[in-house]
């Protein structure tokens, strides 16, 4: 069983231009959760590791990009609960290992390379039985840990805010995390997920067979307008937006998600999309491993 290291707690974000707006804004501090096992990770991982378990599986098995953040959470989540870890990691090996690869590896983590058309298959059974000769029975987590597990995991994350709000926002990838925090609102409050994501509409069917089985939901939409050029991709602006983020506010963000939601939520409620009076919860995912990785790529400094 994962346990939190320490209680996600809620920092109110002030701001001049957000009591003008008369907007209260918090951020609930997911990252704060584990140092490791960060965020939304420790939420989606935490019925997996316990089902995995429960039903006496050794290893566990999952996919990810090189610079996951999934994966680095994964093997640290099954060293701490006594698995063993395998990562399908999309594209070749590179040495020496990047630091989020050098960390799985460092906590057990057997790193499986696939070639990029074959990771498009990574949900195919053919690939899975595959694997599955390969390695022996494991548990399997797909690809950023969006399950019915993850959903229940992440429907937990409302528990400790102790302020009533209006909107609920998260940044969104494989849609998990907003998929349990719609199931575990009512149509009272607003779910608003930032797509990390270049695109239009494509998540929502994802995000749709997740909380098909809860009978209650919230409000919910995607907003598609803060990807950046994409997934993993960044701009000076949002470069500018972290540094002052951190200096004014002391809270390091991602590159990759946290920071483009909150650089939407600002220009969202500088442009009035929210009307006064507006409690906003904003979910600090966690995600900082992968700062590093994006300086590398990049050749840029970010807070850290
Ligand atoms: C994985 C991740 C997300 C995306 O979560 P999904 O449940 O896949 O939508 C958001 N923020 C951070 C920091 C992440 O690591």
């Amino acid at each position: 069983m994962l346990t939190p290291h320490q209680v996600p707690v809620l920092q109110q974000i002030r701001e001049p231009f957000l009591t003008k707006k008369g907007i209260s804004l918090y951020l609930k501090r997911e990252d704060l959760i584990h140092p490791w096992i960060s965020g939304n990770k420790w939420r989606k991982l935490k019925y997996n590791l316990l089902e995995a378990k429960n039903r006496g599986y050794e290893q566990l098995l999952t996919f990810g990009g090189s610079y996951s953040n999934h994966i680095y959470a994964s093997a640290a989540a099954a060293h701490e609960s006594g698995l063993e870890s395998i990562g399908i990691i999309r594209g070749e090996e590179t040495l020496p290992l990047n630091s989020t690869l050098q960390f799985a590896k460092d906590n057990g983590m057997k790193l499986h390379y696939i070639s990029r058309s074959k990771y498009r298959d990574k949900k195919e059974l053919w690939l899975i039985d595959n694997l599955r000769k390969q390695f022996g029975e494991f548990y399997l987590i797909p690809e950023g840990g969006s399950n019915a597990l993850a959903v229940k995991g992440c429907a937990e994350i409302k528990t400790d805010i102790n302020v009533p709000y209006d909107v609920i926002s998260s940044p969104v990838g494989t849609g998990g995390t907003l998929a349990g925090l719609i199931a575990s609102h009512d149509n009272k409050v607003c779910v608003l997920g930032f797509s990390a994501l270049k695109g239009d509409g494509f998540l929502e069917q994802e995000v749709k067979e997740l909380i098909n089985d809860y009978p209650k939901k919230s409000q919910w939409s995607i907003d598609y307008r803060y990807h950046f050029g994409g997934y993993a991709k960044i701009k000076p602006e949002l470069i500018a937006f972290m540094h002052s983020f951190h200096s004014t506010h002391q809270v390091v963000l991602d590159p990759i998600y946290t920071s483009k939601m909150m650089y939407g939520l600002y220009d969202m409620i500088r442009s009035d999309e929210f009307i006064p009076g507006t409690t906003i919860i904003a979910l600090h995912t966690g995600g900082l491993q992968g700062i590093n990785g994006m300086e590398e790529r990049h050749g840029i400094k970010l807070p850290k």
